[in-house]
């Protein structure tokens, strides 16, 4: 294998990159960001992979979850509390009702960049660039707003900073505490079907934690009861931010990526010989493959020699994201070879990504019956071929968004606009997310 580095991407070709107007700009920035202290600490990266490891072994859950995009304007607290007790409460389901630890890494602080499927957009017969993430420009469809700006690389830094801040306060502050279950529960969720069913989950644990009280273990003696660990994530799409906050780690020489515990490398842009894939490979995070319905046997295996050529575990997570009508007949030959040549990873669905589509009036959507069958089916495949489903990959929110359709509140496609909020892909809202977790919660007892 050649020399890597954390710029030798640069020598190859790449996908999904913005056009900037001035070379010189852009290098002040990635100077700038070079000299920025990092967002995350190399240890706790490697804390993840431990549990990444466990959970390639069959022991542990992965649930990765939060926006399809963050943005600058929709940035305020009650949104990051919000989606952080979603996560909670998903794993505290699962954790719970599934008997199965569960590993909480947030698609949030950090996943700014978006890749698109056309280079522009066109209304009214004026066409601009395509809107490709707060990070690279803006969503409002103007000239001004659509210039790809590097000055917004160091926005999505300082809000990555603040969110990974009212994270961590969140996670270790007391809010986690579990204690305090039954609060994790959104107003709205109130009405939810599946409230009653919740309620005896918290219920259960609230026995559970009397029971312990009694022994002399309690929040005070023991950190497990008081607070939570959640990572972050995004997609590692705009190299010339993650190879600005690659740093050497101090403890061990090697480098690690410090925008995020996580990243991953999405469906349009895992070429083999191209950018993407030669930076992840370099980097010693987590790292995950978005895999979509044509990929063949062969390019899992290749993709794993290049990424993970020690084949350790904990190092890579493939989240497939087949669609709920191909996955039943493309998932199982990837199983199949991945575990005839033996190699460790962590399979993860993605549920969301194969399934969107366009409403009648013209709104992106995704029907929750077809995020629960491809999911579904997800676990009988792994089920019947002996091997382990080990993660969940969703957009979702704590927001009372109306984005996807279905779900226990049957949220049509003329209620879409409602409260349609995505500066993306449509998310799961909270009531749509309790019925995933008991649904995955089921298939993980089983
Ligand atoms: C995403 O996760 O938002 C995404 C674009 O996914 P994919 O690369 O699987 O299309
Ligand atoms: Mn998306």
């Amino acid at each position: 294998m050649t020399h890597w580095s954390a710029r030798s991407w640069r020598d190859k070709p790449i996908q999904q990159q913005p056009q900037y107007p001035s070379a010189q700009q852009l290098q002040q920035v990635e100077q700038q960001l070079k000299s920025f202290p990092p967002l995350v600490f190399a240890e706790e990266i490697r804390a993840l992979r431990k549990q990444l490891a466990q959970v390639s072994l069959g022991q542990g859950f992965l649930l990765q979850g939060g926006d399809c995009a963050e943005s600058f304007s929709d940035f305020t607290a009650p949104k990051i509390r919000d989606t952080f007790k979603v996560i909670l409460q998903m794993a505290i389901v699962m954790t719970f009702a599934g008997s199965c630890p569960v590993t909480k890494v947030a698609r949030m602080a950090g996943q700014y960049a978006k890749p698109r499927s056309s280079d522009t957009e066109t209304q009214d017969g004026v066409e601009l660039p395509i809107y490709r993430g707060d990070i690279i420009n803006g969503v409002d469809f103007n000239e001004g707003q659509r210039i790809a700006d590097p000055q917004r690389m160091l926005q999505a830094y300082h809000h990555s900073a603040a969110t990974l801040n009212l994270l961590r306060a969140f996670a270790q502050g007391g809010l986690a505490d579990l204690h305090k279950v039954h609060k994790w529960n959104m107003s709205f969720v109130a009405a939810n079907p599946l409230k009653e069913q919740y309620l005896q989950v918290a219920e259960q644990i609230q026995s559970a934690l009397k029971f312990m009280e009694v022994l002399g273990i309690t929040s005070a003696t023991n950190a497990t009861i008081h607070e939570t660990q959640l990572f972050t994530s995004h997609e590692a799409l705009l190299l010339p931010y993650e190879e600005a906050l690659t740093r050497t780690d101090t403890l061990t020489g090697l480098p690690y990526d410090c925008s995020a515990h996580m990243v991953w490398i999405g469906e349009r842009t895992r070429q083999l010989d191209h950018a993407h894939v030669e930076f992840m490979r370099g980097i010693h995070n987590p790292v995950g493959v978005k895999i979509g319905p044509t990929t063949k046997p062969d390019d899992v295996i290749r993709l794993l020699d290049v990424l993970n050529p020690e084949n350790e575990a904990g190092r890579m997570t493939l989240i497939t994201r087949m669609g709920a009508n191909n996955l039943a007949e493309a998932l199982p030959h990837l199983v199949r070879k991945v575990k005839a040549e033996g190699r460790h990873v962590v399979w993860s669905s993605d549920p969301m990504h194969g399934n969107t589509v366009k409403a009648d009036n013209g709104l992106k959507t995704r029907n929750f019956d077809a995020i629960h069958q491809e999911l579904r089916q997800f676990f009988a495949v792994h089920q019947a071929e002996g091997t382990y489903p080990g993660g969940v990959h969703l957009e979702m929110t704590g927001e009372d968004v109306t984005e996807c359709t279905g779900g226990a509140y049957q949220i049509s496609e003329k209620d879409l606009t409602q409260r349609y909020r995505t500066q993306c892909d449509p998310r799961l809202n909270a009531d749509q997310v309790l019925e995933l977790a008991f649904l995955v919660a089921d298939s993980l007892k089983e």
